[in-house]
């Protein structure tokens, strides 16, 4: 197996288009060396994009902030601009793993892992973010519910890198939340994750929403029904419980020792409206 750490984005996208054997992209490598080290793949050669420099920087861009995709989620979590902006997202991402794995995990390590339990992925996705990706055949945008398609599997081409997550500008009266369920209270597989993004006018009444659950299908799932339920009310009962519903009712899971079709199908109407009422507190004192 080679190992390369180049200095640019574009030596990188190089070794990987050029390599014809198995390659992989390295960053915090704390799903990737877990799977070396298992035995499940067997690289030619691993790309470590971490001494790319400008893929360790978060940069303020139209009100919003661009993540370099190698920022590990230590640096992120410790950004209290972002964490102000996007507090969902921000929580997402610190509850991977340990201390220690926060110092080498990425956000964008979580979503190309295309894991669908994966706890950053349903907080980005109802935050609208938008990944840019760089390839052989030049840059592209594209939200990132589209990167993922079932576990293990993204539409990035050969050669292609994520380069950085747009987490744009937000209007007043906005906030986000992101909620998950393990049997253990840390260091776990999330059984179901739900993010929610909401906007409210200045009568207080949802203009805009965003619905996302983990871990409830092969996939991230954003799903419209769950916004549409809080668009036009003031997250009443009723609209929470329109919430709820519609969200259980998106919901394809799988059963396994972690929890049932059933049990996965009721905890995501329950995490949503949860989420949606921080989100709502949240909107409220932005
Ligand atoms: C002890 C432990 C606890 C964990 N707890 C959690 C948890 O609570 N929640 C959770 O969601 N995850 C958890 N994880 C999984 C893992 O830490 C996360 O998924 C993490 O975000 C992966 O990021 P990374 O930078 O380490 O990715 P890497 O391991 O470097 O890469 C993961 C995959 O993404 C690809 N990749 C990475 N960067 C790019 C890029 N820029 N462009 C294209 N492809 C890329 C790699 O090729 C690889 O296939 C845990 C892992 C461990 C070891």
């Amino acid at each position: 197996m080679r190992y390369e750490a180049p200095g640019s984005i574009e030596s990188a996208v190089a070794l990987l288009a050029q390599e014809k054997g198995r390659a992989y992209v390295l960053a915090g490598g704390t799903d990737l060396l877990v799977r070396l080290r298992g035995g499940y793949i067997e690289p030619d050669l691993v790309v470590d994009v971490k001494r790319i420099e400008s893929m360790r920087k978060i940069v303020p861009e139209a009100g919003g902030f661009r993540i370099g995709a190698a920022v590990p989620a230590a640096e992120l979590g410790e950004h209290p601009a972002v964490k102000k902006l996007w507090p969902g997202v921000v929580e997402a991402v610190e509850l991977i793993g340990s201390k220690q794995v926060q110092g080498r995990a990425t956000m964008v390590g979580n979503l190309c892992n295309a894991s669908p339990a994966a706890d950053s992925v349903p907080a980005m996705v109802a935050a609208g973010a938008v990944a840019t990706v760089v390839g052989p055949n030049g840059k592209r945008n594209l939200p990132v519910e589209e990167i993922s398609t079932s576990p293990g599997k993204t539409t990035l081409a050969k050669g292609e890198i994520v380069e950085s997550i747009l987490l744009a500008a937000r209007p007043p009266h906005s906030g986000d939340a992101y909620l998950r369920f393990i049997p253990r209270t840390e260091m776990d597989i999330a059984v179901v994750g739900a993010g929610v993004n909401i906007t409210l006018d200045d009568k207080g009444v949802c203009k805009a929403a965003r619905v996302a659950l983990g871990a409830v299908a092969e996939r991230v799932l954003l799903v419209g029904p769950a916004a549409d339920a809080l668009i036009g009310t003031k997250l009443d009962e009723a609209a929470l419980d329109k919430l709820a519903a519609a969200a259980s009712a998106a919901c394809r899971p799988i059963d396994d020792k972690r929890g049932t079709k059933e049990f996965r199908i009721k905890v995501a109407g329950v995490l949503a409206r949860r989420a949606a009422t921080i989100a709502l507190e949240r909107a409220r004192k932005s």
